[in-house]
């Protein structure tokens, strides 16, 4: 078996180590600093000596394996080289796992919230929660409380016990392994079993930022970030504030009700514009109704939007009618066998309908759709335009 270091050494970078296995895509050593992925932290990943390690994990029998990946090179056996983790990607996961633990620590002692699942990723952390619905400001509070114990920079350290005196301590996670175990501490304020690697002092973590929540299978999921992500978090909503300034001429603090003013606006002037583009589909459509007297269809293309004319031709109109917009879309008025007979002729005709209203899209040159169309109407023995 490995010897593991990640935890007695959890700060070294760097070691000397021996192959002493090589498997399809991996490779066993004699001692190692890399921590294999176990309860949501991710494996570690880095070099040895020239060869590239993408990640760690546990096999079967709970040996590390080195992932070299598929149809990676592979170091021999009895290799000797340096072993050298990609740290920054350690340290953040170190100090990302921590901060888990501080907010569910948190959520729990100060507002008797359970975490039923944790993730921990490059971007955010997640805890999803015990219950279906948890008020913001609480949320916010645990926020602030974990700050605090980041700014005491309180110790984090751990240790292990029998199962028994684990038992005993009655944590507020449930023990998921036998025999032996691992607990993680966080002065004065945490403890559970766990054997990931964490940080010695929550002051490494910087800076905890919450930054939403969602209601997944009932329950709620609170999303974080920490750390240079949480530090980068503030600074692009700072970056977007500053932007949405400039945009509605607004002081920050009052953003939001320009914002609000703007869609109103923005909802009434649609509102009209629609009313509008009613009435001038309603006079466009019987001013060509008046030139076509006489032939049995009336077809134009339309700057209005074919939309429009939905509610301005009569349900009951006795002629075709085919109107096209600029942006591709019709509406036809008609027989459905005349419909079908338009969608064989334009593959790249989309739509349907019922009751003698058609809508649709065609992806290719109005102009020569409109003349086509009028063939087919032809075809019919029904058209002829003034
Ligand atoms: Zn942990």
């Amino acid at each position: 078996m490995t010897e593991l270091l990640y935890y007695s050494d959890k700060y070294r970078r760097e070691i000397e180590a021996r192959v002493t296995e090589v498997l399809d895509g991996s490779f066993k050593l004699d001692r190692t600093i890399f921590y294999p992925e176990a309860g949501g932290q991710p494996g570690d990943r880095g070099m040895f000596g020239p060869y590239e390690v993408i990640d760690t994990k546990k096999d079967g029998n709970g040996d590390v394996l080195h992932i070299a990946g598929k149809g990676a090179e592979l170091p021999s056996a009895g290799d000797v080289y340096t072993l050298c983790l990609d740290w920054p990607h350690r340290y953040f996961f170190m100090k990302e796992h921590s901060a888990q633990h501080l907010v569910s620590a948190l959520l729990f002692s100060q507002h008797s919230i359970g975490t039923v699942a944790v993730h921990q990723g490059p971007e955010f952390f997640t805890v999803e929660t015990d219950k279906g619905e948890i008020d913001e400001d609480v949320l916010l509070d645990v926020e602030d409380k974990a700050n605090a114990a980041i700014r005491k920079g309180l110790r984090v350290w751990q240790d292990e016990t029998d199962h028994e005196s684990a038992e005993n301590l009655h944590m507020r996670r449930s023990i998921k392994v036998s025999g032996r175990v691992k607990l993680v501490h966080i002065e004065d304020t945490d403890v559970v079993a766990c054997g990931g690697v964490h940080v010695d002092s929550l002051s490494e973590i910087g800076e905890i930022a919450y930054v939403s929540s969602e209601r997944i299978r009932g329950h709620v999921r609170t999303y974080w970030k920490c750390a240079d992500s949480a530090l980068s978090y503030r600074r692009e909503n700072a970056e977007i504030v500053k932007k949405l300034s400039v945009l509605f001429s607004s002081e920050p603090e009052k953003i939001a009700d320009a914002a609000e003013r703007c869609l109103s606006e923005l909802r009434d002037f649609r509102h009209n514009l629609s009313a509008m583009s009613e009435k001038l589909a309603s006079f466009i459509f019987s001013s060509y109704d008046q030139e076509t007297k006489g032939s049995e269809a009336v077809i134009f293309s339309s700057e209005l939007d074919a939309a429009c004319y939905e509610s301005v031709i009569p349900e009951d109109y006795h002629r075709s009618v085919l109107v096209a917009d600029k942006s591709g879309k019709f509406l036809f008025h008609g027989e459905k066998a005349v419909f079908e007979s338009m969608r064989e002729a334009f593959p790249g005709l989309r739509g349907g309908g019922r009751n003698k209203r058609f809508r649709g899209s065609y992806q290719g040159d109005m102009d020569s759709f409109i003349a086509d169309v009028r063939k087919i109407l032809d075809g019919n023995g029904s058209i002829e335009r003034a």
